[in-house]
């Protein structure tokens, strides 16, 4: 099936179109600019870049795919969780678009679209799978049997979640937002071992009640109180270093979690989603303790990790091929939509 995708959850206006696996178009305007000098996304911001570049998105998608919006099977879109604002302008517009074309809409989970969109990259995915998505809102290890119909939360952060974390302590570094990839790249000529930044969640009492899940509050915590201490010294912050060392400590709590998990519920395969699984560091471990254990590791190129629309044509396209029951025209946009709840 051609599948067209709609994603504004948060800063990111999507428009992927897929047939069954195959990317065709992945267009995708970004307020991240606007939203730089205010250090994080601006809610109201982002909704009405979303509504200047909705239609424009979708035409660029169908010239890049050779396709007339008449072609299209199915539309999918982001209908939770994120931004209400921001949902409700994608959400809109795929109505529009699916009533005008007389096609079904698939109102589909933001957190199974960064799932599924790994089929366009790799092919079939992995089921049963043990999904980490590890974006700048969310940070969760889900166990996926059926990617159309359910995960199951294995645990998630407590508090911050990894992007945040990486967000956070860049701004500490006087590095622009967002951070993670100019942490990453500072992080290259560093020494990772500089500094002995606290692993959240590890210790054995902890692990007893939180054992997949993440704690990302106090690092960065400690990144600044290391920060501060210099700064009263007079010494002088070797960014790098700092850099790396904290990049080092959140890759070895994730994928320490994540391969325990998978072990423990007999998974072969890990698949990384999210903007964090763009981090260099991040892929290079994970699939270095990995294969030790024996576990396949996937993980997008960094442009599908990041928010777009080619994941949630991919998730649509996996809904039609296994005739999963559409959504309602009238469905609504639900901002906490659960990660249990695929199809709204
Ligand atoms: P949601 O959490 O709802 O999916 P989001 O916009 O935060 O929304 P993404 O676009 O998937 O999600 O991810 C953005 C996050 O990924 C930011 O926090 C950013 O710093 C982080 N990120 C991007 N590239 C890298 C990288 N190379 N290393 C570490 N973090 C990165
Ligand atoms: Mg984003
Ligand atoms: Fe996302």
């Amino acid at each position: 099936p051609l599948v067209l995708g709609i994603e504004t959850s948060c800063d990111e206006t999507g428009v992927g179109i897929v047939r069954g696996h195959t990317l065709l178009a992945d267009a995708v305007a970004s307020s991240v600019d606007e939203h730089a000098r205010f250090g994080g996304v601006v809610p109201e911001v982002a909704s009405r870049a979303h509504l200047e570049a909705m239609v424009p998105t979708i035409e660029r998608a169908c010239d890049t795919a050779g396709v007339k919006l008449s072609d299209i099977d199915a539309v999918a879109v982001t209908s939770g969780p994120g931004l209400a604002g921001a949902l409700l302008v994608g959400v809109g517009a795929a109505k529009a678009l699916a009533w005008g074309l007389g096609k079904p809409i698939y109102g589909v989970n933001h957190l199974a679209a960064h799932v599924a969109v790994d089929q366009l990259e790799h092919g079939a995915l992995p089921e049963p799978c043990l999904a980490m998505l590890v974006s700048g809102g969310h940070s969760s290890l889900l166990k996926v049997e059926d990617v159309t119909v359910g995960v199951d939360p294995l645990g998630a952060t407590i508090d911050d979640a990894a992007g945040e974390a990486f967000d956070k302590v860049a701004r500490l570094l006087g590095l622009p937002f967002p951070g993670g990839p100019h942490i990453d790249r500072s992080a290259a000529s560093g020494n990772s071992v500089a500094i002995d930044f606290p692993r959240g969640l590890t210790s054995r009492r902890d692990l007893e009640r939180h054992r997949f899940d993440f704690s990302f509050s106090g690092l960065k915590t400690a990144v600044a109180r290391w920060v501060e201490a210099q700064q009263r010294a007079g010494a002088t912050i070797d960014v790098p270093d700092v850099a790396a060392s904290f990049q080092e400590a959140v890759c070895d709590v994730l994928t320490r979690k994540a391969i325990d998990a998978a072990v423990t519920h007999g998974i072969d395969d890990i698949l990384i989603g999210g903007g964090v699984a763009a981090n260099s560091r991040l892929r290079a471990m994970a699939v270095e303790r990995a294969e030790a254990k024996g576990i396949r590791v996937r993980v997008p190129r960094p442009g599908l990790c990041t928010d777009n629309g080619a994941m949630v044509a991919a998730l649509g396209a996996e809904l039609v091929a296994r005739g999963r029951t559409p959504s309602a025209l009238d469905l609504p946009a639900d901002s906490s939509q659960p990660i249990t709840t695929v199809v709204a």
